[in-house]
């Protein structure tokens, strides 16, 4: 049996890994399961599945928990704290870590993964934007195996994996094709785009996730991220990336040969299917996912990306070309000028403005150790905050 610890359990990745494992009790038993505050949900999920830990980083409502817990006779331990994450991450008994947490926050429990030479099944593409060399590295020094759930790296990962059983660029690959759905905006008057709410921007024409993701789909920020994080996990260059709008959802990504031949994953729009294969991987597992209907899709369409549109992909191949720790603080300001929309704060079109003006007011520095990329997120947050208060001064781009 493989031990499996799920890091976000209560968020939209974390509750499709376990759907996926109550499946497969026959393979898979679960060590812990963690989250930030919401403990009525976890509660619930462990209830059901039973861990031998679960973690709340919020300290207060970890007591809370724990009470919930004996007044149910469960013998469930209850951490907190954030270095509880990095704990459960590194038990013995973990085998498998889901790395689902949103932004930043997922980094340090990723690492603690990739320290520990685990199977890491990683959703938490922050964790590759802002460290990628630093990640890698680890996982590389400490024999860890590293598999995408994100469903475009997860696609490209088995396109390659068709091919001698590859995980990277050869000289036989001569591009491999990142599809996006383009969100909810594609079609959108560009003049509307200003005052569109962030419910607009959090319904997702095809997939169902987090919130925080949800927006950044909405302004490509999402492919943006991607981009880079394709780069890390096949040691590609942004030149090797080519972002294709595929409004279907239907193609999750392909690789393309010197011999002309492209590999395409197709499937439908199901984080399960990504999961599944991470989890099982070199072998197959049932997901819960139904067979994509091919007689009852229409056609398959592939566009250029509208850069005027979707300004935040130029942003992030610019942070990833200038490198250092560039992706770190596209990825930082990003994140609180997310917060700010979904707050209504600023305007939707503001969150590509404020991440523009904070790397213009970043001086490069290398990457060299987690501290610095800790350093240069904490001061990217800071100026975003001061950049939308100065917008609201201003009366710019503010709701
Ligand atoms: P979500 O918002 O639904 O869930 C986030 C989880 O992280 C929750 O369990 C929450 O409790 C936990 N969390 C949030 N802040 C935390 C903090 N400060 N400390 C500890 N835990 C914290 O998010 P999601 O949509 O499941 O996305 C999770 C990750 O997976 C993100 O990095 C996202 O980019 C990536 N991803 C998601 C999807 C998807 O379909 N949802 C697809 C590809 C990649
Ligand atoms: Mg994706």
């Amino acid at each position: 049996m493989i031990g499996v610890t799920i890091l976000g359990a209560t968020g939209s990745i974390g509750t499709s890994t376990l759907d996926v494992l109550s499946r497969n009790k026959d393979k898979f038993y679960i060590v812990a399961l963690t989250a930030n505050n919401n403990i009525d949900k976890l509660f619930e999920q462990c209830l059901e599945h039973k861990p031998k830990y679960a973690v709340v980083v919020n300290e207060d409502a970890a007591d809370i928990l724990s009470k919930r817990f004996k007044a149910a006779s469960l013998d469930i331990e209850v951490l907190s704290g954030v270095d509880s994450l990095d704990t459960v991450s590194s038990l013995d008994e973990t085998d498998y870590v889901v790395a689902a947490i949103v932004g930043a926050a997922g980094l340090s429990s990723s690492l603690a993964a990739a320290k520990s030479g685990k199977r890491i099944l990683l959703a938490n593409k922050e964790t590759l934007v802002m460290s990628g060399q630093i990640f890698m590295d680890e996982v590389a020094k400490n024999n860890a195996t590293l598999l995408p759930v994100d469903s475009e790296h997860n696609a490209i990962y088995q396109c390659l994996q068709s091919f001698n059983g590859s995980t990277g660029l050869s000289d036989e690959v001569r591009k491999i094709y990142l599809t996006a759905s383009g969100g909810p905006f594609r079609t959108i008057d560009l003049k509307l785009l200003e005052s569109v709410t962030p419910e607009q921007a959090c319904a997702h024409p095809n997939w169902s996730m987090g919130r925080k993701i949800s927006v950044d789909s909405a302004t490509m920020m999402n492919k943006g991220l991607e981009l880079i994080e394709a780069c890390w996990l096949f040691n590609a260059s942004v030149d090797d990336v080519q972002i294709a709008i595929h409004p279907q959802s239907i193609v999750h990504s392909m690789a393309e040969f010197i011999d002309g031949s492209i590999m395409a994953q197709l499937g439908r729009p199901d984080m399960r299917t990504p999961i599944a294969y991470a989890l099982a991987w070199p072998e197959r597992i049932e997901s819960g996912v139904n067979s994509l209907d091919l007689f009852a899709m229409s056609s398959l369409e592939f566009e250029q990306p509208d850069h005027a549109r979707f300004p935040c992909i130029k942003l992030a191949e610019d942070a990833m070309r200038a490198g250092g720790i560039m992706p770190a603080v596209l990825n930082a300001s990003n994140e609180v000028a997310v917060q700010a929309f979904l707050d209504n704060e600023i305007a939707f079109m503001s969150i590509a403005r404020v991440v523009e003006l904070v790397l213009a007011q970043t001086s490069f520095q290398v990457a060299s150790d987690i501290e610095t990329i800790i350093h240069a997120d904490v001061t990217a947050r800071k100026i975003a905050c001061d950049v939308i208060a100065s917008l609201s001064e201003n009366h710019v781009g503010v709701k």
